[in-house]
C-alpha cells in the first residue's frame, strides 16, 4: 500500500462524508481512458466521469499536450486589465457554439460560483432597467445550483443536503416543473402573482442531476421558456451538468430550441482535467450592463479567473468535440444503456429506470427501516471493479463518451448484479 495514504488521511476531511463512520476512500494512482488504476495495482471502469467532467476519457493525449503547452508559456495571470489567448479563443468558440446570441463569457473557476454570477446578473440586469423591485428568483423541486449559500437556497429543500442551512439562506421561491396542463396554469399563476419580485427562473434543462436524475421533456422546457418570456423574468439555464453532448445534443436547451437569457456551464467544460466554469449571457443582458455610470458594472472578479491552463484545456476538449464523433458515441451509450438497464425495472427493491443521453439511473425504493444503504452498494460495485457511486435514492451510470460496448457492458452488468444481490437480500 501507499506510505502517504494513511498519514494523509489523518488530515483530510472529504465532501459529504461522515468522516467517522465512511469506508476508507480508494486510494487513486493514475488514470487513462475509462480506467482508475488503484495504489495496489487494481483497476476500476469508471462509470461516472468523475462527477460527470470526464468526457473524453481520463488523460487525454490531446488535452495533456496542450496543457503541458501552455505551462511553457503562461499558466496563469490575473484577468483584471489583461486577457490572454487561451481565455479570448474559448470565449469566441463558446459564443459561435452556444445557441442564439448567447455571446458574452464570463470565466470563474467551479460551477456554483458560475450560478452566483447568473444570479447577480440577473438582479443588476433588472436594477440596471430601473426595475430594483425584481430580485427574487425560482426555482425547481428537485434541482440543484450547488453548495454556497446563494446556490443551496435553489437546490431542493427536501433533499436534505442543505436544510440545516435553512435559517441563514435567502428566501428563493420553489415551483414544480411544469409537466402537464394543470401545472402549466399553476406555474403561469406563480409568475403571474410574483412577477414583479422575480428576477429570473433557473432551471437544470431536461435533466436534474444531485437532486435525483430526474428527466423532463423539451415540452416542459419549452413551456418554461415561453412563460418567463411572457411574465418578463429572465431564465437561467443551468446546464453545468448537462452541457458539452451528456444529454445527446451540445446543449440540452437545442433540443427545445430554447435560448435562456444566460447559461450557466463547468463540469465537461475541460474534459474534467483542470477547474473552469463560465456564465454565458445573450446580447440584451450584457448590453444592460452598459452605461456611463461605473455602478451599473457587474462587480464581480475570482482571482484565478479564466485561469490560462484551464481554458488551454477547455480549447483542447473542445477540439475533440470538432475532431471525434462525440455525440455519435452519446447516442449508442443512450441505446445500450436503455437495453441493458430495462431488466432491472423487474427487480425487487426497484421504483424506475430512466436514461437520457449518455444518463442511466435506476431509481430505488427503500428498504424496510426507509434507508437504503449506500456505503455496502459502493463497496460491492469496486469489489466488482467498477467505479459507481450511488447517491440518495438512485444508482446511475454517467461514463466517459469514449466507452467501448464491452465496458459499458461491464458496468451495466455490475448494476444487474449489485441490484439483483440487493433484491434477493431484500425477498
Ligand atoms: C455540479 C453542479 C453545480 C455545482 O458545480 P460545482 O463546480 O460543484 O460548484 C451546479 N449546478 C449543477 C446542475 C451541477 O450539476
Amino acid at each position: 500500500m501507499s506510505d502517504w495514504l494513511n498519514p494523509g488521511l489523518a488530515h483530510l476531511w472529504l465532501p459529504y462524508t461522515q468522516m467517522k463512520t465512511a469506508p476508507a476512500p480508494l486510494p487513486v494512482a493514475s488514470s487513462a481512458g475509462v480506467r482508475l488504476r488503484l495504489a495496489d495495482g487494481r483497476e476500476l471502469i469508471d462509470g461516472i466521469s468523475s462527477w460527470w467532467t470526464a468526457c473524453h476519457g481520463y488523460s487525454h493525449p490531446h488535452i495533456r499536450a496542450a496543457v503541458e503547452a501552455q505551462l511553457a508559456t503562461l499558466p496563469h495571470v490575473m484577468f483584471a486589465g489583461l486577457v490572454h489567448e487561451p481565455a479570448a479563443r474559448l470565449a469566441q468558440r463558446l459564443a459561435k457554439l452556444l445557441p442564439g446570441d448567447l455571446d458574452r463569457v464570463f470565466f470563474t473557476e467551479s460551477g456554483s460560483v458560475a450560478v452566483e454570477v447568473a444570479l447577480k446578473m440577473a438582479i443588476q440586469y433588472w436594477r440596471n432597467l430601473g426595475h430594483a423591485g425584481k430580485q427574487r428568483i425560482v426555482y425547481f423541486r428537485h434541482g440543484y445550483h450547488g453548495d454556497t449559500f446563494a446556490t443551496m437556497a435553489l437546490c431542493d429543500p427536501e433533499e436534505g443536503m442543505h436544510t440545516l442551512f435553512a435559517g441563514s439562506m435567502p428566501d428563493q421561491i420553489m415551483a414544480e416543473l411544469p409537466t402537464d396542463d394543470t401545472m402549466r396554469r399553476a406555474f403561469d399563476l406563480l409568475l403571474e402573482t410574483h412577477g414583479e419580485r422575480v428576477a429570473a427562473v433557473i432551471v437544470e434543462p431536461l435533466v436534474q442531476g444531485a437532486g435525483g436524475m430526474q428527466m423532463h421533456d423539451a415540452a416542459t422546457l419549452a413551456f418554461v421558456a415561453d412563460a418567463c418570456r411572457r411574465h418578463n423574468v429572465l431564465l437561467i439555464a443551468d446546464e453545468i451538468m448537462t452541457g458539452f453532448g451528456r444529454t445527446g445534443r451540445l446543449f440540452a436547451c437545442e433540443e427545445a430550441s430554447v435560448v435562456p437569457d444566460i447559461i450557466c456551464l463547468s463540469k465537461a467544460l475541460t474534459g474534467g482535467t483542470l477547474p473552469l466554469a463560465a456564465t454565458v449571457a445573450r446580447r440584451h443582458v450584457f448590453e444592460a450592463f452598459l452605461s456611463a455610470d461605473p455602478a451599473a458594472a457587474l462587480m464581480h472578479g475570482p482571482t484565478y479567473m479564466a485561469n490560462a491552463l484551464a481554458c488551454a484545456a477547455a480549447n483542447a476538449s473542445l477540439d475533440l468535440f470538432e475532431r471525434e464523433p462525440r455525440l455519435e458515441q452519446v447516442a449508442d451509450i443512450e441505446a445500450q444503456l436503455a437495453t441493458e438497464l430495462a431488466p432491472c425495472r423487474a427487480l425487487a427493491g426497484v421504483a424506475d429506470v430512466r436514461t437520457k443521453g449518455a444518463i442511466g439511473a435506476v431509481e430505488l425504493s427503500c428498504q424496510p427501516g426507509g434507508t437504503i444503504d449506500l456505503d455496502g452498494l459502493r463497496r460491492r460495485f469496486a469489489e466488482l471493479g467498477v467505479w459507481v457511486r450511488p447517491f440518495a435514492k438512485v444508482v446511475y451510470l454517467m461514463p466517459p463518451f469514449v466507452i467501448d460496448a464491452d465496458d459499458l457492458s461491464l458496468l451495466t452488468g455490475a448494476v444487474r448484479r449489485v441490484l439483483t444481490e440487493r433484491a434477493a437480500a431484500l425477498a
